[in-house]
């Protein structure tokens, strides 16, 4: 090819090189600006590729047999850590934000119920939300495969929204967002369209802090931002199929999941009430004692609670964990005699 041409072909490529730069840029802008518009108060994105770091720690993870009888987390292995095998030809990963932390919180001394699950269930409310996002996608850049996922896939969203530039992983074990803390629930929409990528957050934010650790009821955050999920009062609220719940640990609350570590965690204090009028408080979660959920009975809880998260424990599983902070309860107040008496 003589000097001449080699330089035409150069011009043009140059030229096709910019032009793909403006889609591309315009493509993610424009993703991020209809990821705010549906209510994400955070949008990122990451290049899809291999979480090597992430797949040695879940591997220990899983050796050491902290995710308990939640069998599932052994399987797809390598989906969970490379999400070009989940998505066919997936190029990025978005990341989207959603924030649940509540107006309005519990009553005082009655049953705890984690603020997550106080309005209806997210994962209907977000796929919601993740599929307009896609369609207004497709609408507006044309053909685009992807897929959406909220807390249904093996995908590791927390990785995602670090690599997306969006926070830090507390020693708690969640995703923290600077001055904006950790009540968000976090989504990952995988396609196959090439995006410009944020830079991944460098920095850790927790200092020297152990406020979550040592507020832990059950002392599952262990050394190096390792949960041991099977001794959450998570786990044994909602994911334990047992009929009893078996445990050295004590706690005399919470009967769906826990908010201690995040509650206690400096961060939380920028927290802001959400605006979804879908996850507004029911007022029987908010004001419910335990005699109150003991006569709910079976068929006012599906009538109450069918849309919520808690129908993923169900009314029995809820008589259950009652039944483990009565007992609790009653344990602690026998003890609280016999010092008072000594
Ligand atoms: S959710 Fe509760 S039990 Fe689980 S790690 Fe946090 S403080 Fe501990
Ligand atoms: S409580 Fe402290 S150590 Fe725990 S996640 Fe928050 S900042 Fe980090």
């Amino acid at each position: 090819m003589g000097k001449g041409k080699r330089f035409a072909v150069n011009n043009i490529l140059k030229s096709l090189y910019f032009v793909l730069s403006m889609m591309i840029g315009r493509n993610s802008g424009l993703i991020k600006e209809e990821a705010h518009r549906l209510g994400f108060s955070h949008c990122g994105i990451a290049r899809a590729e291999t979480l090597s770091e992430d797949a040695f720690r879940l591997e220990s993870w899983l050796k050491n047999s902290f995710h308990g009888s939640m069998h599932y987390m052994e399987n797809h292995f390598d989906k969970r850590i490379d999400p070009r095998k989940l998505v066919d030809g997936a190029r990025s990963v978005i990341t989207l934000i959603y924030n649940y932390f509540p107006h309005q919180v519990q009553n005082d001394s009655i049953p705890r119920i984690s603020k997550y699950a106080y309005g209806e269930d997210y994962h209907l409310v977000i796929r919601e939300k993740l599929l307009e996002l896609l369609d207004r996608m497709r609408n507006e850049i044309g053909e685009v495969q992807g897929r959406g996922f909220v807390d249904s896939a093996p995908v590791l969203e927390r990785s995602w929204a670090v690599r997306s530039g969006l926070g830090w992983i507390g020693k708690n074990g969640n995703l923290i967002i600077p001055r904006a803390g950790s009540f968000f629930f976090i989504a990952t929409l995988i396609t196959d369209l090439e995006l410009d990528y944020d830079a991944p957050f460098q920095t850790d934010h927790c200092g020297s802090c152990t406020r979550c650790i040592d507020a832990c009821p059950t002392q599952a955050i262990l050394p190096d931002k390792t949960i041991a999920a099977n001794q959450c009062i998570s786990y044994f609220t909602i994911e334990l199929k047992a009929n009893e719940i078996r445990t050295e640990h004590t706690w005399s609350d919470w009967i769906f999941g826990c908010d201690v570590c995040q509650d206690v965690c400096p961060w939380n204090r920028f927290s802001q009430p959400h605006q979804e009028e879908k996850f507004m408080p029911r007022q029987e979660m908010l004001s419910f004692n335990l005699a109150d959920w003991e006569a709910l009975g079976s068929t006012n809880f599906k009538k109450l609670f069918y849309n919520s998260p808690l129908k993923r424990t169900g009314y029995a599983r809820l008589l259950r964990n009652l039944n483990f902070i009565r007992t609790q309860y009653e344990k602690i107040s026998v003890e609280v005699v016999q010092i008072i008496l000594s």
